[in-house]
C-alpha cells in the first residue's frame, strides 16, 4: 500500500489471485471487468469475469426432485485475452512461466490497472510485460488493454493472439457449481477492417444479445507495425493472430480497444452495429485512457474525503478504495439503465448480483454527494411497485412486499434451498421473510427528500412507494387482543441465523413474530406515509388516494396501528430481538471458538453438528442495533412513546453491550453497524470496529469471500461513517445538523458534500467545524445547526463552530478502556 491513491501488490500469489482480481475490477457502472491476468482462463487460480449492469438470466436446475430456479448475472464473454507465443512454443501465461519480479498497482486518481513482470519460458528466454487497462468513465461502452513487451534476451519470432471468449460460464462462486450455468449461445462472429474481430452472444432465457468487438493493434515507438494477421474462429471464440519478428532490446506495445453494447442499451439499432461502429472510429488507448482518467479526476473532486489517522496512512487509501468500487458500480452511466446496486457490486457473482437491503448503507453517501443517483436508483423499486403489490396479493396482503432478493423483473429471487459449503447439504432457505426490505425502501425514500427536498419526487414516486409500503405493514399486522397490540407475526429480522422457533419445522412454520427491528420500523412508515401525504399538494394528494383507492379511515388506522404495534422486552428494558428471544439458550462462545477458531458463519458449523443457531442467543449480525444505527435517540424515544413504551435512552448502551455479547459478525455489514452504534458512548470501541469494517474486502476478513464480488455495503458504510456518523450529520426537519465527535485517532477531515443545492466544503478537527458554502450560483440559503446553534448559509458564505468538549457521552458511560467485546466479536483482536 502506498501514498492513499495506489494500490499496490508485490509478488505473484496463486492462491491471492481471485482476491486481487475483485479488489483489482475496473468499471464504470455500465459494465465492469474483473482484474484477471489477460492470459488466463478460469482455472481455480484465475477467474476472468465482464459482468454487464443488470444483465442477468435465468436457469432452471433439476435438483433433488426439485425444480430449482435461479437468475444469475452473467458472465460475459471475455474481451480481454491476449497471449504469447514465442518462436514454435506453447502459448504462454502466468503459471507456465518463472516469475522474475512482479508489481500490480491500482491507480484509484486515474481508474488505471497496471502489472508489470518479467518472466523466463523454458528455454531461458526473458520477456517483460508491462500492462495497463481502464474500463471508460468517459465512454461506457469502451474499455482498453496496453501491453509493452520487452524481449530482454532474445530474438525471433512472436505470435501474439488477440481474443474474445465466448465459452466462458458462471463459475465463478463454488457454491453454486451443482447448478447450471451456460448462461450464453455464440449467435454469430467475424471480422471487420484488418484488426477488428467481434463476437455477438445472446442470453438463453432473458435473450438479451450483447456484441464485443475488439481493434488489435501493435507498434513499435509511434509507428505502427504490419504483422501477419489470421483470423479465425473456433465454437464460442473468435481471435486474431498477429506475427512478427522482435529483436532483443527492442519493446513492442500492443493496443486493443474493446467496444460492448447489448440490446438493453439506449439510443441504438442493435448491439452488433453499435459495437462495430463504435470500435471502427474509435482513438488511441492514450487518447481514450486520458479523458478516462480526466473523469475519474472529477469524480474525485466531488467524492474524495480526506483524513488524518494518527499512525496511519492506510485508512484513507482504503476509504478511497471504497468509494473507487462504489462509483465503478453506480455512476452517471447508471442514470438511465434501471439498474439497483448489488451488495457484491457488478464485480463478481456472490448473491448471483441481486438487489437487497445494502442500499440502506449505501444510499446515505450519495444522497450527501450526488443524490442524483440515489434517485435513479429508487426508480429502480418503482418500476417494480406491480410486482411488489403481486407479491402482497398471493400472500394474502394488500399494498407493496418487496422481495428480499430482486433481480431483472422484481419478482422474489431468493433461493428456497441452499447449499451448506461445511456439510456439503441442501439446507431450506428462510431468508425471503425479511420483510423488513420493504421499510428499507421507504426509509431510502424518507432519507432522499430530507437532503434534497426533491418534491417532483415525492409527488411523482415517493409517496405511490410510501403508501403502499404503509398499506402492507397495516394488511400484516394481526390484531391480538389478548395483549391489545398488533403482532407482526412468522417474518424474519436482519440476523439471519434466527429464521424459526427451535421447535418448529424451519421448511414448513419458518419467521418469527414480533421482531422489534421489523415492528418499530414499520411503525416509522406508517407515520411517513401519512407526513407524505400530507406534504403533498391537496390536488396531488387527493389524486394519488384517489388513484390507489386511500379512504380517510385508512390514515387513520395506519395511526392506530403506528401506536399499537407490540414490541418485546426482556430483562426489564432490553428490546428483545423477537417474541421468546429470552427463553433461547446462551451459546457457548467461547468453547466454539477453541474447537473452531473463526466461527463467523456459526449457522454453517452448527448445521453440520445437526443443530440450529435457532437455539442460541447467537447473532449473525446487528437485528435490534440497526435501531440505534438508523436513528437518533431522540427519534427512538419519540417512537417508543408513539408506541406507549417507556424507553429510557440510558438503557441504550445497555442494549448494546447486550447484543455486541451475542453477535458473531457473519457478515460484513455487522462490523459498520457496530462501530456506528458504539461511536457516541465509547469511541475507542468504534474506532475498532471500524478497523475491522474497512478491512473487509482489503483483507478479506471472511477468509474467501472477497473473491466472490466486493461487499459494497460494507465499503459504503465505512465511509459514510466517516461522513455522517463521526460527525453527528442529520438531515431533519429542513436543517443540516451536525454534531461532531471524532474517534482519538482521527486527527481531522474534510469532505465535500452537497445539501439542497449547496456545495458545502466540511473541515472538522477535534476542536473545530467549519463549513463553507461552494456555491457561487443563486440557491436558497440553508440552514445547518450545531447543538442548537443555528446559522443560515447563503451560497459563498463560511461558518466555523467551535466544538464544546463534551465529557459527557451522549447515551450511557463514555467506556474508554475496551470494547467490551463480546466472545462473539474477538477475531479482530
Ligand atoms: C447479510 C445480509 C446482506 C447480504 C448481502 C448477508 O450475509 O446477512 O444482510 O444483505 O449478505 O450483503
Amino acid at each position: 500500500m502506498s501514498n492513499g491513491w495506489l494500490l499496490t501488490y508485490q509478488g505473484y500469489e496463486p492462491d491471492k489471485e481471485g482476491l486481487r482480481e475483485t479488489l483489482c475490477t475496473l468499471g464504470n457502472g455500465y459494465f465492469c471487468s474483473r482484474g484477471a491476468a489477460p492470459d488466463s482462463m478460469a482455472d481455480g487460480v484465475h477467474y476472468p469475469g465482464t459482468y454487464l449492469a443488470g444483465g442477468y438470466n435465468r436457469l432452471t436446475t433439476d435438483l433433488h426432485d426439485r425444480k430449482i430456479e435461479n437468475e444469475d448475472l452473467v458472465n460475459l464473454p471475455n474481451w480481454l485475452v491476449l497471449l504469447l507465443k514465442i518462436e514454435d512454443g506453447d502459448w504462454l501465461g502466468p503459471d507456465r512461466v518463472d516469475i522474475l519480479d512482479y508489481r500490480q498497482e491500482l491507480d484509484l486518481a486515474r481508474g488505471l490497472l497496471m502489472r508489470s513482470f518479467r518472466f523466463r519460458d523454458d528455454e531461458g528466454r526473458v520477456t517483460r510485460w508491462q500492462e495497463r487497462r481502464f474500463v471508460s468513465m468517459a465512454d461506457q461502452h469502451l474499455a482498453g488493454l496496453e501491453v509493452n513487451i520487452l524481449p530482454e534476451n532474445w530474438s525471433g519470432s512472436l505470435l501474439i493472439r488477440s481474443a474474445i471468449d465466448g465459452t466462458v460460464i458462471n463459475h465463478g462462486v463454488k457454491r453454486y457449481q451443482e447448478l447450471h450455468s451456460r448462461h450464453l449461445e455464440t449467435i454469430g462472429t467475424g471480422h471487420s477492417e484488418k484488426d477488428v474481430i467481434w463476437l455477438t452472444s445472446r442470453t438463453v432465457q432473458s435473450l438479451m444479445e450483447i456484441t464485443e468487438a475488439v481493434r488489435t493493434r501493435v507498434y513499435q515507438g509511434d509507428r505502427e507495425v504490419d504483422p501477419k494477421r489470421q483470423t479465425g474462429s473456433l465454437t464460442d471464440y473468435v481471435y486474431q493472430d498477429l506475427q512478427m519478428d522482435v529483436v532483443a532490446g527492442h519493446e513492442l506495445r500492443v493496443e486493443k480497444i474493446a467496444a460492448l453494447y447489448s440490446s438493453k442499451d439506449n439510443a441504438i439499432s442493435e448491439p452488433g452495429i453499435a459495437a462495430r461502429t463504435k470500435i471502427a472510429e474509435t482513438e488511441s488507448f492514450q487518447f481514450l485512457a486520458d479523458c478516462h482518467s480526466m473523469v475519474w479526476r472529477h469524480l474525485w473532486e466531488d467524492f474524495d474525503l480526506r483524513l488524518e489517522v494518527v499512525d496511519s496512512d492506510d485508512d484513507q487509501l482504503k476509504l478511497r478504495l471504497h468509494v473507487f468500487h462504489l462509483l465503478q458500480t453506480v455512476s452517471f452511466h447508471s442514470i438511465d439503465r434501471d439498474v439497483g446496486v448489488p451488495p457484491r457490486g457488478w464485480h463478481g457473482e456472490a448473491y448471483r448480483a441481486h438487489i437487497m437491503w445494502d442500499e440502506l448503507f449505501i444510499f446515505p453517501f450519495l444522497n450527501l454527494r450526488r443524490p442524483v443517483l440515489t434517485r435513479a436508483l429508487l426508480l429502480y423499486r418503482y418500476r417494480r411497485l406491480p410486482e411488489a403489490r403481486r407479491l402482497a396479493r398471493e400472500a394474502g396482503y394488500r399494498g407493496a412486499m418487496f422481495p428480499w432478493q430482486s433481480g431483472s423483473s422484481g419478482r422474489e429471487e431468493s433461493q428456497v434451498i441452499h447449499l451448506n459449503p461445511a456439510s456439503g447439504r441442501w439446507v431450506p432457505d428462510n431468508s425471503h421473510r425479511q420483510r423488513h426490505i420493504a421499510s428499507a425502501v421507504a426509509y431510502n425514500i424518507w432519507q432522499y427528500y430530507q437532503v434534497t427536498n426533491d418534491r417532483e419526487f415525492l409527488y411523482s414516486y415517493g409517496a405511490e412507494l410510501l403508501v403502499e409500503i404503509a398499506r402492507f405493514w397495516a394488511s400484516i399486522a394481526t390484531w391480538n387482543s389478548e395483549r391489545d397490540r398488533y403482532d407482526i407475526r412468522g417474518v424474519m429480522g436482519p440476523d439471519e441465523f434466527h429464521t424459526a422457533y427451535p421447535e418448529a419445522d424451519p421448511a414448513r412454520e419458518g419467521g418469527l413474530d414480533n421482531n422489534a427491528y421489523t415492528n418499530i420500523l414499520a411503525a416509522w412508515v406508517l407515520n411517513r406515509a401519512a407526513d407524505a401525504l400530507a406534504i403533498l399538494p391537496p390536488d396531488r394528494a387527493f389524486a394519488l388516494r384517489e388513484k390507489l383507492g386511500v379512504e380517510r379511515e385508512e390514515i387513520a388506522a395506519w395511526g392506530t396501528i403506528g401506536r399499537r404495534l407490540f414490541v418485546p422486552f426482556h430483562d426489564e428494558d432490553i428490546i428483545s430481538q423477537f417474541e421468546g428471544y429470552e427463553k433461547l439458550e446462551e451459546f457457548d462462545w467461547d468453547g466454539y471458538r477453541r474447537k473452531y477458531g473463526d466461527i463467523q458463519r456459526l449457522d454453517r458449523i452448527l448445521e453440520k453438528e445437526g443443530d440450529t443457531p435457532n437455539r442460541y442467543k447467537a447473532s449473525k449480525q446487528a437485528d435490534v442495533l440497526m435501531l440505534f444505527y438508523l436513528f437518533s435517540a431522540s427519534e427512538l424515544q419519540q417512537l417508543f412513546e408513539q408506541l406507549g413504551y417507556r424507553f429510557k435512552r440510558e438503557t441504550i448502551p445497555k442494549n448494546i453491550d447486550y447484543y455486541l455479547q451475542r453477535t458473531s459478525h457473519g457478515s460484513t455489514l455487522s462490523w459498520v453497524v457496530h462501530s456506528w452504534v458504539l461511536a457516541r458512548a465509547n469511541r475507542r470501541g468504534s474506532w475498532k470496529l471500524f478497523q475491522g469494517a474497512i478491512d473487509s474486502d482489503i483483507a478479506d476478513i471472511q477468509g474467501g469471500t472477497t473473491a466472490e464480488g466486493i461487499h459494497l455495503g460494507a465499503m459504503a458504510g465505512t465511509v459514510d461513517l466517516i461522513q455522517r456518523c463521526y460527525t453527528g450529520i442529520e438531515t431533519k426537519g429542513g436543517t443540516l445538523h451536525f454534531n461532531p465527535r471524532l474517534p482519538k485517532s482521527l486527527n481531522c477531515l474534510s469532505a465535500r458534500i452537497r445539501y439542497r443545492h449547496q456545495e458545502l466544503e466540511l473541515y472538522i478537527d477535534q476542536d473545530i467545524l467549519r463549513v463553507s458554502s461552494r456555491t457561487q450560483l443563486a440557491a436558497f440559503p440553508i440552514t445547518i445547526a450545531y447543538r442548537g446553534q443555528f446559522r443560515e448559509v447563503s451560497p459563498g458564505s463560511s461558518f466555523e463552530f467551535h466544538l464544546v468538549p463534551t465529557e459527557e457521552p451522549e447515551w450511557g458511560e463514555d467506556d474508554q478502556n475496551s470494547v467490551k467485546q463480546g466472545p462473539g466479536n474477538d477475531q479482530r483482536q
